[in-house]
């Protein structure tokens, strides 16, 4: 059997060579063949170069580097694109994943799980806004979206099995959660626990905007609740405007005047800031259906190093 791990990198050259020393020793202990796919996110820093001297040290070593920054996801749909293994495994740069829960996940899947979530069972280092952010989006994710099953600590390291990597590889959407999609995917799924660590070097490169983006990607892809909120929003508006009408109707009838100014300010407040917001929400979708009807590349290959120059392109629409 052949493992391969994808490690998409952004800023990230003081992490790789921690990384790689001990991931060669946990793969090696345990006895695992193996092949690592570092994904430079168009890194401002040296992390290609870093990952340039990884492959040069170490066959089992490739790294690619996007043209641009497309984001961690895709640069993961990148990497998954490129392995060769009969298991994938997607973990960060930053040491927060340890390479030691390697040889559980890969456990649970030589017991025949086809995807094997590595849940937080505690989260180290990290501040309380940035929780409790996590903590909301996981429960929209369960609650609000309906994905039951999706770790309420949140997961973002797993293992698929070849057959989930293939079927990853058909998907050619853009603006998609890969996390949510596997957890869409179905297949036989399992879950082991592991500690979350504080990052090694560096900063988080998810900053607000495109973590609010991965929320506003998350509901898009898999639900059409904030559509079906706005027609009911809609109809309850109107009952209450037919209720308003009745209710100076027959106020007027027993000659008790209603005051029009007020009511009427806050009537074209209300209402156009509703249909504004509403405006937003279907602009939301739209403006994602014109993203994909462009077909453009979902990440383009700036530069490739390692033994296997073969650089997959994205699968053809
Ligand atoms: N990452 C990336 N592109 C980006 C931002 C992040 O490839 O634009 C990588 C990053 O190098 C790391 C992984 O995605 O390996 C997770 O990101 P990070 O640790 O910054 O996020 P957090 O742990 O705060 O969720
Ligand atoms: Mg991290």
């Amino acid at each position: 059997m052949k493992l391969s791990i994808v490690t998409p990198a952004y800023r990230e050259s003081r992490n790789l060579p921690v990384m790689y020393d001990r991931l060669s020793t946990v793969c090696n202990d345990a006895g695992i063949d193996w092949e690592w796919v570092i994904i430079d996110d168009h890194s401002p820093d040296n992390t290609f170069a870093v990952a340039h001297e990884l492959a040069e040290r170490d066959a089992r070593v490739r790294g690619l580097r996007l043209a641009r920054n497309f984001g961690s996801h895709a640069a993961i749909g990148c990497g998954i694109a490129q392995t060769l293994g009969d298991a994938v495994i997607i973990m960060a740069a930053d040491l927060q994943d340890p390479p030691e829960t390697i040889p559980a996940l890969v456990e649970q899947w030589s017991q025949g799980a086809q995807v094997v979530w590595a849940v937080r069972a505690k989260r180290e280092g990290e501040s309380a806004s940035t929780l409790a952010f996590s903590r909301l989006y996981y429960a929209l994710m369960r609650h609000v979206i309906g994905m039951k099953d999706m770790p309420s600590a949140g997961a973002d390291f797993f293992l698929v099995d070849r057959r989930v990597a293939d079927a990853m590889n058909s998907f050619t959407e853009r603006n998609v959660s890969i996390v949510a999609l596997v957890q869409w995917m179905g297949f036989r799924q399992a879950r082991i626990e592991y500690v979350k660590e504080a990052r090694l070097h560096g900063e988080s490169g998810w900053s607000l905007s495109k973590k609010i983006k991965l929320v506003v990607d998350s509901f898009t892809s898999f639900s059409y609740l904030p559509i079906r909120a706005m027609s009911a929003l809609g109809v309850v508006v109107a009952l209450l405007g037919f209720l308003y009408a009745g209710y100076i109707l027959v106020a007027n009838l027993i000659d008790r005047a209603v005051p029009g100014y007020a009511s009427l300010m806050v009537a074209i407040l209300v209402l156009s800031g509703l249909q504004m917001a509403m405006l937003g929400v279907l602009g939301e979708y739209l403006w994602r259906v014109f993203d994909e009807s462009r077909r453009r590349p979902r990440w383009l290959v700036e530069d490739a190093v390692g033994s296997l120059p073969e650089v997959k392109e994205p699968p053809a629409e």
